[in-house]
């Protein structure tokens, strides 16, 4: 997400196309609901969970309040541990960095453990330019990079593909005559067609879950092991992540390591869980790099309510649990960052000039499921009206005369108008009272004409009553 970026069609032509292939839809809907399910198991075997949430929650407030300081904590301990820190203002100068890194260990490969990060900033695409393949190692990215196709989850990126597909995709592939669709038998086949790749590779590239203040220490959980190889056998490795990943201390992981397995895959604890501290004679990479990116970050920072965004620890969860997501799957948000935490993400880092950004914030229902699952309790559907207020008033400065006189700005203002004043607002709903009479039934409003049809086309309306209480009151007191 360059400040050049690319402008992306809004979610609503993109949504039309997925929300017609119904594969794609049972797919995301059998993967969400059982990943939802067994969350809900291992979170109610905690008691302390909402204690464990709102500690999340004060430790990321915490560090965004403190962020340049934490940060440049941070550098001064990868440095002492041995490592090198890089500042990256944006996806060209993280790119950079990475590619002269790569470019100078005159290799043309290097082995990556899967990183929503690089995908923001188009990594794979800036070392493709420079001759170097980024090898995708975890099993789900490895499946989107030889199917020439992009994530569509934060935590399983090929959620929108079947066994049956992942089949015929590897026998294609990976040079497979033969290949069941067990997941045993898909995942061996990755393993065979992986290892040799690991035990060749001089440079790994990672991103981090974590970047500890107080120690250096870089961490990445996973859950097929991949990530250690990575970050483990190659002599150089590259680790870049988005600055509000730093917590102050070590003794942060208590709280994180608690709720991210749990929120994520809807385990107890992940399987792998790898911690690095600068390097170390003779064990692991003797080259450490940790590329701190920006990219619009320092921007959502500044927005008060907007900020509590880079709390996220991309759990996933609140997309699992998202009926818009679960619906149009991950694509139609034309963003790495899909469901809520992409609603809300991306128009923030892309800015709400851009017209397929700025759709974002509407593809919800404000349902608030996304705000009840989220472990470090951001307040996804505030965020979504905050900026859903900050594009009415953007399209209102810029949109000119027409924007004045568009139905839904007169409406708002005759409603404010209206419910500013209680004789105003009783005798508004005397109007609408005598208005609604060709449109109500029994209570109901079905169908509206014009304009106002926009409402009704996806739900009811309820009448005003024959009576208000304000009436009925008055009329006891008679
Ligand atoms: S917003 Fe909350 S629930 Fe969604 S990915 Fe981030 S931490 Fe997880």
């Amino acid at each position: 997400m360059s400040k050049k970026a690319e402008h992306t069609p809004t979610f609503e032509e993109s949504a039309k196309a997925y929300l017609d292939n119904t594969q794609l839809r049972r797919n995301i809907g059998h993967a969400t609901h059982t990943i939802r399910d067994k969350r809900e198991n291992v979170v109610d075997e905690m008691p302390d969970w909402e204690a464990l949430r709102e500690a999340g929650d004060a430790i990321k407030t915490h560090t965004m309040r403190h962020l340049d300081e934490y940060l440049l904590q941070l550098e001064e301990s990868v440095q002492e541990a041995g490592g090198q820190v890089h500042w990256a203002r944006d996806a060209e100068e993280a790119n950079q960095i990475i590619t002269g890194l790569v470019k100078g260990k005159k290799v043309n490969e290097a082995v990556k453990v899967k990183s929503i990060t690089t995908d923001e900033i188009g990594l794979n695409k800036a070392l493709a330019e420079e001759g170097i393949q980024a090898l995708e190692t975890d099993l789900a990215e490895l499946i989107v990079q030889l199917a020439g196709d992009e994530p569509s989850h934060i935590l399983v990126p090929a959620i929108h593909k079947n066994r049956a597909e992942i089949r015929e995709l590897f026998k294609e592939k990976l040079n497979k005559d033969e290949l069941s669709d067990r997941p045993e038998d898909l995942a061996e086949a990755a393993r065979l067609y992986l290892r040799k790749k690991f035990l060749n590779a001089k440079v790994g590239i990672s991103g981090a879950n974590f970047a500890v203040a107080e120690t250096g220490t870089v961490a990445v959980v996973e859950s097929e092991g991949n990530g250690r190889m990575c970050t483990t056998l190659p002599d150089t490795l590259i680790t870049v992540m988005g600055i509000e990943k730093v917590i102050p201390r070590w003794r942060d992981f208590e709280v994180f390591m608690q709720l991210l397995p749990r929120s994520s895959t809807a385990e107890r604890m992940n399987p792998y869980n790898s911690f690095w501290t600068g390097v170390t004679e003779g064990d692991g990479p003797q080259e450490f790099h940790v590329v701190l990116l920006d990219n619009g970050r320092t921007k959502v920072l500044a927005d008060e309510m907007g900020r509590q965004t880079l709390n996220c620890i991309r759990c996933s969860a609140c997309l699992n649990v998202c009926p818009v997501y679960e619906r149009t799957g991950g694509h139609a948000y034309n963003s790495v960052y899909p469901g809520p935490i992409g609603a809300i993400l991306t128009p923030q880092l892309k800015g709400l000039d851009d017209e397929g950004a700025a759709s974002l914030p509407y593809a919800s229902t404000l349902c608030g499921a996304c705000y009840e699952v989220c472990p470090v309790k951001i307040n996804i559907p505030d965020v979504l009206v905050h900026l859903r207020g900050k594009i009415v008033d953007e399209q209102k400065r810029n949109g000119g005369l027409k924007s004045k006189f568009e139905p839904e700005h007169i409406g708002m203002k005759l409603l404010s108008r209206a419910f500013a004043n209680s004789k105003r607002y009783e005798r508004a709903q005397k109007v609408a009272r005598s208005g609604q009479k060709l449109f109500a039934d029994e209570g109901v409003i079905s169908k509206l004409p014009g304009y106002l049809s926009k409402w009704t086309n996806t739900r009811d309306l309820k009448a005003i009553p024959d009576q208000t209480f304000r009436e009925w009151w008055r009329q006891r007191d008679e």
